[in-house]
């Protein structure tokens, strides 16, 4: 397991606002985001990334970049298409404990991934799927005219050519039966 998003900012939450200390992140791309269609074949892929946890007034502001590359199928042929990946994180976690008491408080802030837990976890497996998929090309392409494979037989028509018939186009074929009359 190469997953490492998650951090305890005990020790940070205490520290004066401005603090701050830089995590290493990385995420298996297919357990960060298993809607992604992977090429088939292609290796493991994972993204990485220095990411910067500060104190401020509000919580923990996490900000960095985090990037990686990997195969994605080209979506007319499936031949396997590298793509890198880069997202961009800048997001204020929230605490849901006071500090100096223990207790716990309920944040202004109502997204629940962005809030820090009561084991003073922060989390930044939510965020980071949300960018991965932001930045995920949906349509790709191995090359701009890819001919994809054939409808009818399978064969991938940018390495070969087959006899099927292409479908004729029925604004034409009530022109076909005009002439056969
Ligand atoms: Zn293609
Ligand atoms: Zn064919």
């Amino acid at each position: 397991m190469i997953d490492n998003l998650q951090f305890n900012v005990a020790q940070l939450m205490k520290d004066p606002v401005g603090s701050y200390r830089y995590v290493d992140v990385a995420a298996d791309l297919e357990e960060l985001v298993p809607d992604i269609e992977l090429a088939e074949g292609a290796g493991p892929s994972s993204i990485e990334g220095r990411v910067r946890l500060m104190r401020t007034n509000q919580g923990i502001l996490a900000q960095g970049t985090v990037s990686g590359e990997t195969e994605v199928a080209c979506a007319r042929c499936l031949a396997p298409v590298p793509v890198d990946i880069e997202a961009e994180v800048e997001e204020v976690f929230v605490p849901t404990i006071d500090m100096a008491t223990g207790r716990s408080i309920k944040p202004e802030e109502e997204d629940e991934a962005l809030w820090i837990d009561e084991h003073h976890i922060l989390d930044l497996t939510e965020v980071l799927r949300q960018d991965v998929l932001l930045e995920l090309p949906v349509h790709v392409l191995c090359k701009e005219d890819c001919r994809g494979l054939c409808p009818e037989c399978g064969t991938n028509l940018n390495e070969a050519s087959c006899d099927c018939k292409p479908d004729i186009d029925p604004r034409w074929s009530s022109l076909t039966d005009l002439l056969k009359n």
